[in-house]
């Protein structure tokens, strides 16, 4: 493994997902998952595969997910705020800040939502926008909560653009500050999103509920910046349609590099199929839930690939269950080096960051098959492949890769008690 790679490790620990109390929501009405069928009818057809977490749980994997969270498909209008400091002036045009993040962003929605996502980003303001404190009175740091500093800092920022800019016309906030505010995010990732956020200061009649704060450049000094910089957005924006942290305190080691809220460093990657159930970009249809006794067989698409039959979902308990689903190199999956079936754990009780999601490995300590910087290595082979068998002991759930056709999806049968 290049020194590189060792040194980045810990830095898979990247943004923190802080969202406000599950207490402070207030139904809204339109909640972010209207454009699924009722909730009575997706229990009947989808019955014990739609688990959900308790209400202690802030940001769940449970579906659906709850409100106050941006909307997830259709049309996403994202204001654009790019902010600096009397101690970290902006260095270069806030346009080519911009430019980090833009186009990229806009196709990585595009492509992983199957064309479900039409991500407006907009910058009514040209320049950066200065704030009237320095940028160490925030004091913005790794994990800091929303009060103070935060407070203080999206007053600051409504005060000084709403002249120019009707919140209200925007689903979320991306607040892009100078790359040379703060440390480097080789030292320490600041990058941030506050979502659901109810008691975020109101703008225009709406609270700013929904805000990602991105700092400084992931650049992994490979080179590829220009290519892969602009992947902590689509992750943090992830938090603004409810979508939990899947790294731990001890890095990408539940997931890997499987969906990007586990790894935005390095080469690109897409979403789990449960994720993209839960955004809306997989339909009901497209979902087979193995609830019944005895053995089903399911015919599986690739994930990155329109149409078919994205996951299929074993329930466990109201709260958990395993997913199925055939990923290969292709789409957002720039890295995949064994394609095939993917079994992974949903926890829908626990919290995000404490690992909701947990990837099993087919090839246990077999130091993966990538040599790509700044992906999970051991978990980059973690694909079952037709033969193999997934067997979990304590709940008798095991799932067969029957085999794959020539254009790549996969026969798999799971059985069950
Ligand atoms: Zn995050």
């Amino acid at each position: 493994m290049p020194p590189r790679t060792t040194a980045l490790a810990g830095l898979t620990v990247l943004a923190l997902a802080l969202t406000a109390s599950a207490s402070t929501g207030r139904l809204l009405a339109e909640p972010p998952t209207a454009a699924g069928p009722s909730a009575q009818a997706r229990a009947t057809t989808l019955g014990r595969c739609l688990i959900g977490g308790d209400l202690g749980v802030q940001m769940s994997e449970g579906i659906p997910t709850g409100p106050g969270y941006s909307r997830s498909t259709g049309t996403v209008r994202a204001l654009n705020l790019m902010v600096d400091f009397s101690d970290a002036p902006g260095e270069g045009r806030a346009q080519d800040r911009l430019g980090e993040f833009f186009p990229q962003t806009t196709d990585w929605f595009r492509t992983s939502s199957y064309g479900r996502v039409d991500y407006r980003p907009e910058a009514p303001l040209q320049d950066w926008l200065r704030m009237p404190k320095p940028f160490k009175a925030y004091g913005i740091e790794r994990g800091a909560p929303f009060d103070p500093g935060y407070r203080e800092l999206v007053d600051d920022i409504v005060a000084a653009a709403d002249p120019d800019v009707d919140f209200a016309a925007y689903d979320l906030v991306n607040i892009l500050v100078t790359p040379n505010a703060g440390p480097s995010a080789l030292d320490t990732v600041l990058s941030v999103t506050f979502a659901g956020n109810h008691e975020a200061p109101v703008a225009d009649g709406v609270p700013i509920s929904n805000a990602s704060f991105v700092y400084s450049r992931q650049d992994d000094g490979s080179g590829n910046y220009d290519q892969t910089g602009y992947r902590v957005l689509p992750h943090e924006n992830g938090h603004v349609f409810g979508l939990p942290d899947l790294y731990t305190q001890d890095g990408g080691g539940a997931v890997g590099h499987w969906d990007i809220m586990s790894e935005d460093w390095g080469a690109n990657n897409d979403l789990l199929a449960w994720h993209k159930w839960k955004l809306g970009w997989i339909d009901d249809k497209q979902v087979d839930c193995a609830s019944a006794p005895g053995t089903t067989e399911h015919l599986l698409t690739p994930l990155a690939r329109t149409g078919g039959t994205k996951l299929a979902f074993v329930p466990l308990t109201k709260e958990t269950g395993f997913a199925v689903e055939v990923r290969t190199r292709a789409g957002n999956d720039e890295v995949v080096c064994r394609p095939g079936v993917l079994v992974y754990r949903i926890d829908a009780d626990v919290d995000t960051g404490h690992g909701p999601v947990t990837v099993f490995d087919s090839t246990r300590d077999s130091g993966g098959c990538t040599r790509s910087p700044n992906v999970h290595t051991e978990l980059s082979d973690a694909p079952f492949t037709p033969g193999e068998t997934f067997t979990d002991r304590s709940s008798g759930v095991r799932v067969t890769v029957a085999g794959a056709d020539l254009d790549g999806n996969y026969r798999v049968h799971i059985t069950r008690r």
